[in-house]
């Protein structure tokens, strides 16, 4: 006989685990499925983690959840070929009780995850990959078949969090896959280097943290950005692009990250590291336009697979386990009125979802990925190089008189983009931002 659960979770990752372990909290039986040797095993992330959503979920994982360092400082570089110009917020009330955004380590932080999910009464298999999802004769989902010998599964409702690929959904016809302009590939490295050496370079103490993120001649023109996060014991540095950009210029990911770490404002932050660890991972980033239906009969979508990411603030995982929990709540409530898991009652999930700030800022960036991915040339080299120009010009102290020098500047910019081109760029830039 097929075994039935309340609920089946597909993947373990930040959205499985937060919506695994708030429906086993619940008292609902859960049965959570990750291919992946362990949770995290898979799972690749710069990585920052937004305290917020996992305290909703797990209000005291302060105590004994793997966290690399609390986060005091951010810096926004603008890169041209061989300098940057920057913005940096660096804020001692960030050194708080309970800090809002630790760095964490991917593999380290989902089994800790993952082991609370169990605690909380959960099933969870691993390395047992979801191979399909099976329907009813009125196209309602009842379960899923698994790798595992004899593995077919049933249950009231699936959660899908199966990550960007999403084969699952997709190969159901729930969702297309991903398109190559909705996407980034992203490449990452640990390099590792002493703790003291760490702080010394970016003039931390204890468990504080920095982040760098920057964007501009770092990638060729392309929409996408280079990331240096620092962790106790190590650095994860990456760079990241649409898939669609890659193919029209050409350029490879891991050449685009040896150039990034060539840079000569990050080659000085690296010197001596070892570097153990690569890893290569999606992003979704087509925003709001590029999420896709939601829920139907007996099955929910989450995070990644739902194309949950906000790219402009580059925030991914926060977005994962808030959707993760809101969707448990929303089966919850299903179950307790003892309704069926229907679309129209599933849909207590996608309404709110619209009411968080998962959509309310998808919805408010929902024209940036097109501007960005249109205009990338200007937005990623072109104006970075002017401003390094500027920035240049400004500081050089050469005799050259001061009216002159902003002059040369503003000629700059103007010969570059022209006055209607200025314009045209600051108008769609405030109209996607607003
Ligand atoms: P995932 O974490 O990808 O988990 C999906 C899980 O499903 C995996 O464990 C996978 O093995 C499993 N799975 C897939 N298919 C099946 C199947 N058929 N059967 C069984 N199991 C399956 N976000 C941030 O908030 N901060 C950051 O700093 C940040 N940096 C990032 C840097 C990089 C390089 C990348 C790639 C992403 C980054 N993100 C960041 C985004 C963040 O990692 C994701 O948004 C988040 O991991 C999504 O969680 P998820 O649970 O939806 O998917």
């Amino acid at each position: 006989m097929v075994e039935k659960f309340d609920c089946i979770v597909v993947g373990a990752g930040m959205s499985g685990n937060a919506a695994a372990y708030t429906l086993a909290k619940k008292g609902l039986s859960v049965l959570q499925l990750e291919r992946g040797e362990y949770s995290g095993s898979k799972n690749v992330q710069g990585a920052i983690m937004y305290a917020d959503m996992l305290e909703t979920i797990i209000p005291d994982f302060r105590e004994d959840a793997p966290l690399e360092r609390h986060l005091i400082e951010q810096r926004f570089w603008m890169m041209s070929e061989n300098a940057h110009t920057g913005v940096h917020y660096r804020s001692d009330s960030f050194n708080e009780e309970r800090p809002n955004r630790y760095t964490i380590i991917r593999s380290q932080f989902d089994k800790w995850f993952s082991r609370k999910v169990k605690e909380a009464g959960a099933i969870v298999l691993t390395e047992t990959t979801a191979l399909e999802l099976i329907f009813d004769a009125y196209g309602a989902c009842v379960g899923v078949r698994t790798d595992r010998e004899g593995g077919l599964v049933h249950a009231d409702v699936v959660v899908l969090a199966e990550g960007v690929n999403g084969l699952l959904g997709s190969r159901a016809g729930l969702r297309e896959p991903p398109k190559p302009e909705t996407v980034a590939l992203a490449v990452k490295e640990m390099h590792f280097l002493p703790q003291e050496t760490i702080e010394a370079r970016f003039n931390v103490k204890g468990d504080e943290g920095v982040v760098i993120e920057a964007a501009g001649a770092v990638s060729a023109g392309m929409t996408g950005m280079g990331f240096v996060y620092t962790n106790k014991e190590c650095l994860s540095v990456g760079m990241g692009c649409l898939v669609s950009d890659y193919a029209r210029s050409g350029e490879t990911p891991y050449g685009l990250l040896e150039k990034f770490k060539a840079h000569p404002s990050i080659k000085p932050l690296l010197e001596g590291s070892e570097v153990k660890e690569y890893s290569a991972h999606l992003i979704p980033e087509g925003g709001y336009k590029a999420v896709p239906q939601l829920c139907g009969d007996g099955w929910v979508v989450v995070g990644d697979a739902a194309q949950l990411n906000n790219a402009v603030h580059r925030e991914g995982s926060n977005l994962a386990m808030t959707s993760g929990r809101i969707a448990a709540e929303a089966i919850f409530q299903v179950r307790s009125r003892k309704e069926k898991m229907t679309k129209a009652n599933l849909k207590r999930y996608p309404d709110a979802l619209e009411a968080s700030f998962v959509m309310k800022d998808l919805r408010k960036h929902k024209d940036m990925p097109a501007l960005l991915h249109t205009n990338s040339r200007n937005f990623f080299l072109t104006y970075p190089e002017l401003v390094a120009k500027a920035m240049e010009n400004f500081v050089r102290v050469d005799g050259t008189p001061k009216k002159e020098k902003e002059s040369a500047t503003f000629a700059a910019f103007r010969k570059t983009r022209g006055l209607g081109g200025l314009v045209n760029d600051a108008f769609k830039l405030a109209r996607a931002w607003r």
